[in-house]
C-alpha cells in the first residue's frame, strides 16, 4: 500500500431513508440525509465536517463507521471497502475506528466504575489479564489529565469535561488508528472546550491518529483541523485546507458560517450574514443549487441589478408562491387585525393586501425596475385571488435564476480546494473538475 493511501477515504457515500406508505410499505420518497459525499483522512491529520444542525453530518459519521448501513458509495479504510466487510471484519474495523460522542453520559453505565468502563473495550477485545487492564486504564487516565486512582470512582462524580476526557481514554484503550468525534465539545463550557481540543491534539501527535471531527462550530474546526469540508443538505459544498477556507472562502454558505463566528475582541466587529429560514427537508431538497432557497448571494436574472437584499426577499416570496406555501388568509386577517376600517376579510381591498404582503416579505413598496414591479404586482393580484398556480407561472416567466435551474459543478480553485457554486463558474480562471449530475 502506498504511503500516500489515506487512512480513510469516503467516495460518493449516500445514506437515504425510505419514506413508506400503507401496509405494504410502498416507498413513496426518500430522506436523502447524506447524498454523495467524498471525504478523506490521512494518518496524523484532523479533518472537520461542519454545517448547521440538520445538514446530515452526524449521519455521515455513523454511516462511515458502519453503525448504519450505507445506501451507496464506498468507505475505504486502509484501502479496503468496509461496506463489504463480514461481521468479523467489521468487529476488527470498529476496534481501529473509534467514535467519541457529544454526550459522554450516554456512553457510560452509571453502575460501572470509570475504570471498568475504560477497560470494557479491552475486555471485549480479549484482554483477560485484570491487572494488565488496570495498568493500561491508569496510564490512559493520566494521558487525558486525570489520575490513575480515578478509576475507582463513578461517572456521577465527574464534570462534563472530565467525562469527555474519560470518553477519550476509553476510545484510546484499544489503540485505534481513527477517531470520529461527533460534536465532542459542544456540550461543554468554552474554557473546557479548549482543554479537550488540546488533549485531542496531544493524543494525535503522540499516537499519529487520524481524526474526523463533526461540528456545527467553525471556531472549533478552525482550532483543530488541517482540512475542512462544509456540508449543506447532505452534500459537501466546499472543501479545502482550513487556512484557505477561512481566508478565501468561495461558497456563500461557507462565508455565512464564518461570518457568524463570534469575535472575542469587543473593539472589532464583523458583518454577520443572516441566513433566512431553516435547512430545507432532505426528503425534498431544492432543485438546482440546494442552497438557493437561502443563499444571500443568489444570482439575479440577466438584465436585473436589484440591491442584493431586495433580491433575496423577492426570491423568498417567489419560492413560497412556487411551493404554494403562502397562507393567504393570514395576510387578509393581518390587515383586519392591524388596520382600522375593516371588520371582515371580505372587506380588504387589493391595495391593503399588497401592502401587508410586501411588509411580510420585506419587499419595498415599489421596485425601481418597471418590468419587475409590474410582474410583482400582477403576481400579488393573483395571490389576492387565491390563484397561486398562475402567480407562480407569472413570476417564473420573469424571475428565473441559474441557481434554481442548474446544479453547480464542482470546481477546483486551488490545489485541494474545491467548491460548488455558479458564482465561481463565472470566474473563467477556475477549473471545472466534474460535471453537474443529479439523480
Ligand atoms: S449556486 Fe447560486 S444559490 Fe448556490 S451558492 Fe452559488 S450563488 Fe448561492
Amino acid at each position: 500500500m502506498s504511503a500516500e493511501t489515506p487512512l480513510l477515504e469516503v467516495r460518493n457515500l449516500k445514506k437515504h431513508y425510505p419514506i413508506t406508505k400503507g401496509i405494504l410499505k410502498r416507498e413513496i420518497g426518500r430522506v436523502r440525509a447524506v447524498d454523495g459525499i467524498d471525504v478523506s483522512v490521512r494518518r496524523g491529520e484532523t479533518v472537520g465536517i461542519v454545517g448547521e444542525s440538520g445538514c446530515g453530518k452526524s449521519t455521515a459519521a455513523t454511516t462511515i463507521l458502519q453503525l448504519e448501513k450505507a445506501t451507496d458509495g464506498q468507505v475505504l479504510f486502509d484501502g479496503e471497502d468496509v461496506t463489504t466487510f463480514s461481521k468479523r471484519e467489521l468487529k476488527r474495523f470498529r476496534r481501529r475506528a473509534q467514535m467519541i460522542f457529544q454526550d459522554p453520559d450516554s456512553s457510560f453505565d452509571p453502575r460501572m466504575s470509570i475504570g471498568e468502563s475504560v477497560a470494557e473495550p479491552l475486555y471485549v477485545n480479549g484482554m483477560n489479564d485484570r491487572a494488565r487492564r488496570r495498568e493500561i486504564v491508569g496510564t490512559l487516565l493520566e494521558k487525558v489529565g486525570l489520575q490513575a486512582s480515578d478509576a475507582d470512582r463513578y461517572p456521577h462524580e465527574f464534570s462534563g469535561g472530565q467525562k469527555q476526557r474519560i470518553g477519550l481514554a476509553r476510545a484510546l484503550s484499544v489503540n485505534p488508528d481513527l477517531l470520529v468525534a461527533d460534536e465532542p465539545v459542544s456540550a461543554l463550557d468554552v474554557s473546557i472546550q479548549a482543554e479537550i481540543l488540546s488533549i485531542m491534539q496531544d493524543l494525535q501527535d503522540e499516537f499519529g491518529l487520524g481524526i474526523l471531527i463533526i461540528s456545527h462550530n467553525l471556531g472549533v474546526i478552525r482550532e483543530i483541523c488541517d482540512r475542512v469540508g462544509v456540508m449543506y443538505l447532505g452534500q459537501i459544498v466546499e472543501e479545502g485546507p482550513t487556512d484557505e477556507i477561512f481566508t478565501n472562502p468561495q461558497h456563500p454558505y461557507t462565508r455565512a458560517l464564518i461570518s457568524s463566528i463570534p469575535i472575542p475582541d469587543p473593539h472589532r466587529s464583523r458583518d454577520e450574514v443572516t441566513l433566512s429560514g431553516d435547512v430545507p427537508s432532505p426528503a425534498n431538497p431544492p432543485v438546482g443549487c440546494r442552497f438557493h432557497t437561502r443563499c444571500p448571494e443568489i444570482i439575479q436574472p440577466d438584465g436585473y441589478s436589484f440591491e442584493q437584499a431586495t433580491w433575496r426577499h423577492l426570491m423568498d416570496y417567489i419560492y413560497r408562491v412556487h411551493d404554494q406555501n403562502i397562507d393567504v388568509e393570514s395576510i387578509f386577517e393581518g390587515v383586519v387585525t392591524e388596520q382600522e376600517g375593516y371588520d371582515d376579510i371580505e372587506e380588504v381591498p387589493l391595495e391593503a393586501f399588497e401592502t401587508r404582503l410586501r411588509e411580510e416579505f420585506e419587499i419595498p413598496p415599489s421596485l425601481a425596475d418597471g418590468t419587475a414591479e409590474q410582474t410583482l404586482t400582477d403576481s400579488i393580484e393573483l395571490v389576492f385571488a387565491h390563484d397561486l398556480e398562475e402567480a407562480s407561472a407569472v413570476l417564473s416567466a420573469e424571475f428565473e435564476t441559474v441557481c434554481r435551474q442548474e446544479k453547480p459543478a464542482e470546481i477546483h480553485i486551488e490545489e485541494n480546494h474545491r467548491a460548488s457554486c455558479h458564482l465561481i463558474e463565472q470566474d473563467t480562471t477556475a477549473v471545472v473538475e466534474s460535471p453537474a449530475t443529479d439523480d
